[in-house]
């Protein structure tokens, strides 16, 4: 049976971000996908980075969208993996009146805050974006937004988790996990079965909830919690793909400081 301290499970965003932050501070970790990295939503989505900036004061919200894309240049800029990443702007299109009008309320809202956003109408929108459809009656305009290439991103993130120590396993998938009597984790692949003190997961995506539940098993949610008598079980939350480098180190961070 193969040991690791801390085991992943998933190869998206949220898990191969995982696994390079926890491997950076020095954890021995291994990721398990059930095929190819970033075969799931973390290859499939548009890449685009919502961003408002920081607003007047930065909460939850800015410091994801905004933390993540520092990490994004981070990656691009300073560690030279090409992710395709460029901050110039990104449009959300609106198709109908009523949509418009909803928009201009959470303009409003948000510029009040000292977030940056333009409600554009059609043919300001063109000006940015020519290809646009005929039909969309205007767009918001977000100026900190950007774009990123989803599978280099996933790829770059565990190509450095690797650097770093990391062990990643595609074609692995997780069929069964039982709790052991010290409170270790025994997790179960068609190709071989692993022990882990910790998981790390995200219940919606892996299934592995529905698995623990199915032995009786009990798991926290995301405020991780440092028990030493019980390995704590972490599921990363659904997180817009934009928002979740900065959400992992903030993670990871209240995980260390308990
Ligand atoms: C069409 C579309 C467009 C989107 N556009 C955007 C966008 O422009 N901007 C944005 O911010 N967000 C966007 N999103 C949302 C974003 O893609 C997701 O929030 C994000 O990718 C989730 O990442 P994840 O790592 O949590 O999940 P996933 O990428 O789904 O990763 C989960 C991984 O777990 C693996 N897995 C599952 N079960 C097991 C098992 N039993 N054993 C081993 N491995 C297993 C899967 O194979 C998968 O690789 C979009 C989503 C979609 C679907």
């Amino acid at each position: 049976m193969r040991q690791t301290d801390i085991l992943v499970i998933g190869g998206g965003i949220a898990g191969t971000a995982t696994t390079c932050f926890l491997a950076q501070h020095g954890r021995q970790v291994l990721l398990l996908e059930q095929s190819e990295l970033a075969a799931e939503a973390s290859g499939l989505n548009a890449g685009t980075l919502w961003a408002t900036g920081w607003g007047r004061t930065p909460d939850l919200s800015s410091t994801l969208c905004m933390g993540s894309l520092e990490i994004f240049q981070t990656l691009q800029l300073d560690l030279g993996y090409d992710l395709e990443f460029r901050q110039d702007g990104s449009l959300q299109a609106m198709q109908t009146e009523e949509e418009h009008a909803f928009a201009r309320r959470e303009a409003q809202k948000l510029l009040a805050r000292g977030h940056h956003v333009e409600l554009l109408d059609s043919r300001d929108a063109r000006d940015i974006e020519p290809a646009l459809a005929p039909g969309i009656v205007g767009c918001l305009y977000y100026p900190y937004g950007g774009n990123a290439d989803p599978v280099k991103t996933a790829l770059a993130l565990a190509s450095l988790a690797q650097r770093r120590g990391a062990t990643i396993l595609t074609h692995h998938e997780v069929t069964d996990i039982a709790h052991l009597d010290d409170g270790a984790y025994q997790v179960v692949t068609p190709l071989a079965t692993f022990r882990a003190k910790t998981l790390v997961g995200d219940h919606s995506r892996t299934g592995v909830n529905c698995l623990l539940a199915e032995r009786g098993s009990s798991c926290c949610s995301v405020c991780t919690r440092r028990d030493s008598s019980q390995p704590s079980v972490q599921f990363a939350p659904v997180l817009e793909w934009s928002h979740s480098l900065r959400f992992i180190v903030q993670l990871f961070q209240h995980y260390e400081t308990g």
